[in-house]
């Protein structure tokens, strides 16, 4: 443990710098220790990740470590699925049994009829996935398809490596200019391996502001330019912003001309975006989109910060496209100050399987085994299994049964769509493990779960993907037979004659491994805390992009080949007040879910007292105009029924959501009610959503921008 001179002067007090993951976040945080208890975690002002923010979720740290409700050992199930019946077993037991289920199944009826189910970006993605392929299964369940992939995969085909905005100062500028588009990190803390902090000091240096959301956030109503979009419309608007760029000549001719391809092609697409065109798609009115063209596109250097609000929509893969070529017709690419390439540490092992595929051994998956994966063919660029074809495999045997379902630090009851076909499914398969910290709607239907522990309890190279630095998170105590991610899958493969591909005996020893070239071990890198990559801007001078052509593709050579559009182009939302009008009578409000609230994190910390004292109640955001036409009063209980459901949620009255629009918080569930539903089918969003995919590209589902109606 890297212990500071505080903890030599205060006996058995102690204080451990490491880095927090309650959320995707990446803050540098301080663990105060007495007698080998962990008391407080607080901000740590010394990390130019975070420079001392810690939002809420970090502080709960503790309470969440000790909670009594943790699951502390293996368990098996002791009833029905569902019963809540449960047998404590050892760790031997548990480990025993579900090798050589996975052999049987294995030998039975081949690698594919073995899934796993994995979250969001957690320290355990590399290694589940790692695991899925050396086992030799092709199915991996995720929310690739709506989160993340998108925007990294829009990047690699464009300009060869996702952009991230330079907001630390080490080309000695800073951004002049900061583009949020569809992304609320000031209010929610973090999200991608960005700290919310970063927008803060950006203001403070003097940057100007412009946020693209639906709703007022507290840095829209503080931003230069607030542009209130309609859901799901945004590449329409980044192609108006294009429009104006390109029809005023603010875009910069010299980076244009000499490295990127396709820009003629674009000067005849955006012709068909002019601002009042635009302006009725978006619900942006055409002077302020102009307003926003000429301050991106005049401030330099200017940097945009996207989010997940972009993710989930048929136009997911094009928007992440149009939002690249605005960034490079404006000269912002990899220049101090604007969106760059970072470079990682030297000699360490990337760890992230976005940066370095080898990570997580895709050869070992046989080309038989790849053909067999469920979602093939579903969609050229998609190589994700979205949960709904897994559930209808489960269901329907088509094209096959898949019998196994391992599930890691994931609650797809609550988080994918198609989630009552998801219960069934649960239901039917053969046998499922589940890897967790609690139980939830989603282990209630396991065979088998096993007790993961939280980052308090892990070692780890945290790898921000695509960040400049790795940094150190340090175990600092044990809670029982909790155990990490990592440790459970080196110990599976163990078992089940996978110790090549997992040839570390402990986690320690992994941790060592990804040092290996950096001259350290892992006892070494935490005294140092950070090993920071050497940055080169402007990389695209010497190199070119690492792209079929050699330049910005704005024109992309390789979504041409698949025979999608080369350019961004706008499609209507499939469930919008245009594209399904008689729909729209019954339904008339325009619904959007899936945006965080700071005291949890997706379905998380619902259990935590401090958390749920500060948000307790499901919310559905609505202007107060339009509740006032349907009766509804702030704090009632309402219905918002969707065309597949209608759930209950609090009717939170806000000015800064459109007339026309609600904002309906997800993967609502209460630990404190009955298991084994916990009263999840009450108030979740997703069961409100269409679960067919949307984009035909990236294979997105709709979530932002769907019909809905609000009744008391
Ligand atoms: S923003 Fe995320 S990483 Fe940062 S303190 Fe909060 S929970 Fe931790």
């Amino acid at each position: 443990m890297r212990k500071t001179s505080e903890s030599v002067k205060s006996g058995k007090e102690e204080v451990v710098k490491s880095i927090c993951r309650m959320c995707h976040g990446v803050c540098g945080v301080i663990v105060h220790m007495r007698n080998g208890i962990v008391v407080k975690v607080t901000g740590d002002p010394e990390s130019p990740l975070s420079n001392g923010f810690i939002c809420s979720k970090g502080r709960a740290s503790v309470e969440y470590l000790y909670h009594p409700d943790r699951l502390r050992h293996p368990l098996k199930r002791a009833g029905a699925k569902g019963e809540n019946k449960w047998k404590q077993i050892s760790w031997e037991e548990a480990l025993d049994t579900i090798a050589q289920k996975l052999l049987d199944y294995k030998k039975d009826y081949g690698p594919e009829s073995v899934a796993l189910a994995v979250g969001t970006g957690r320290p355990y993605q590399a290694f589940a996935l790692r695991f899925a392929n050396a086992f030799g299964t092709p199915n991996v369940v995720s929310y690739a398809h709506i989160c993340y992939l998108p925007r990294v995969v829009a990047s690699i085909i464009t300009c060869g490596q996702l952009p991230i905005c330079d907001f630390y100062g080490f080309g000695g500028v800073h951004p002049r200019c900061v583009v949020v588009w569809g992304c609320n990190i000031s209010e929610t803390g973090a999200a991608d391996g960005m700290c919310g902090n970063q927008l803060t000091l950006a203001r403070r240096t003097g940057a100007k502001f412009i946020v693209i959301d639906p709703r007022r956030t507290k840095l829209a109503s503080k931003a230069d330019v607030w542009a209130q979009v309609r859901p799901g419309t945004d590449v329409a608007l980044a192609m108006g912003m294009l429009h104006v760029i390109i029809h005023e000549k603010l875009y910069d001719k010299a980076f244009v001309e000499q490295y990127t391809e396709g820009f003629d092609r674009l000067v005849q697409h955006v012709k068909g975006y002019l601002p009042s065109k635009v302006a009725e798609i978006t619900w942006v009115p055409a002077q302020i989109i102009r307003q926003m063209a000429r301050l991106y596109a005049e401030t330099k250097p200017a940097c945009m910060l996207w989010g997940n609000g972009l993710d989930e929509s048929i136009n997911c893969f094009q928007t992440a496209r149009a939002l690249l070529i605005l960034r490079a017709v404006t000269g912002n690419i990899d220049v101090p100050g604007g969106d760059v390439f970072w470079i990682p540490p030297k000699g360490v092992v990337q760890t992230s399987p976005f940066m370095d595929p080898s990570i997580i051994l895709p050869e070992m998956v046989t080309p038989e085994a790849s053909a067999r994966k469920l979602s093939a063919g579903q969609s050229l660029m998609n190589f994700v299994l979205r949960h709904s074809t897994f559930w209808d495999a489960v269901l329907t045997g088509k094209p096959y049964s898949p019998k196994v379902l391992i599930i890691v630090g994931t609650n797809p009851l609550l988080t994918a769509s198609d989630c009552l076909k998801g219960e069934q499914a649960l239901k039917k398969l053969e046998f499922t493990v589940a890897l967790d910290l609690f139980m939830t709607p989603t282990t209630q239907l396991a065979d088998i779960v096993l007790p993961a522990a939280t980052w308090l309890e892990q070692d780890d190279i945290a790898d921000l993907h695509f960040i400049w630095c790795v940094a150190a998170r340090q175990k600092v105590v044990e809670i029982e037979e909790c155990w990490d991610d990592k440790k459970i899958f080196i110990e599976l493969a163990k078992r089940i004659g996978l110790k090549d591909c997992f040839p570390w005996n402990d986690v320690r020893e992994y941790c060592d491994f990804v040092l290996k070239d950096t001259g350290l071990d892992f006892e070494k890198f935490t005294k140092l805390g950070i090993l920071k990559g050497e940055m080169q801007y402007r990389k695209y001078e010497a190199n070119g992009f690492p792209t079929p052509s050699g330049k910005f593709e704005i024109a992309s050579s390789i979504l041409d080949s698949f025979g999608y559009d080369a350019l961004p182009d706008y499609v209507e939302p499939p469930e919008s007040p245009y594209s399904a009008p008689e729909l729209a009578k019954e339904y008339p409000l325009i619904a959007i879910t899936g945006c965080k609230v700071e005291p949890f994190f997706h379905t998380e910390y619902r259990q935590l007292k401090s958390q749920r004292k500060r948000h307790p109640d499901p919310l559905v955001e609505i202007n107060p105009a339009t509740a006032k036409e349907l009766g509804i009063e702030d704090g009632d209980w309402v219905w918002v029924e969707s065309p597949r459901a209608r759930i209950r949620q609090r009717a939170k009255l806000s000015p800064d959501i459109h007339p026309r629009m609600v904002a309906i918080q997800h993967a609502w569930w209460f630990p404190e009610e009955e298991p084994p539903e916990y009263g999840w089918k009450r108030s979740s969003a997703n069961l409100l959503l269409d679960h067919r995919p949307a984009d035909p590209i990236w294979g997105s589902e709709s979530w932002k921008g769907f019909l809905c109606k609000v009744y008391v």
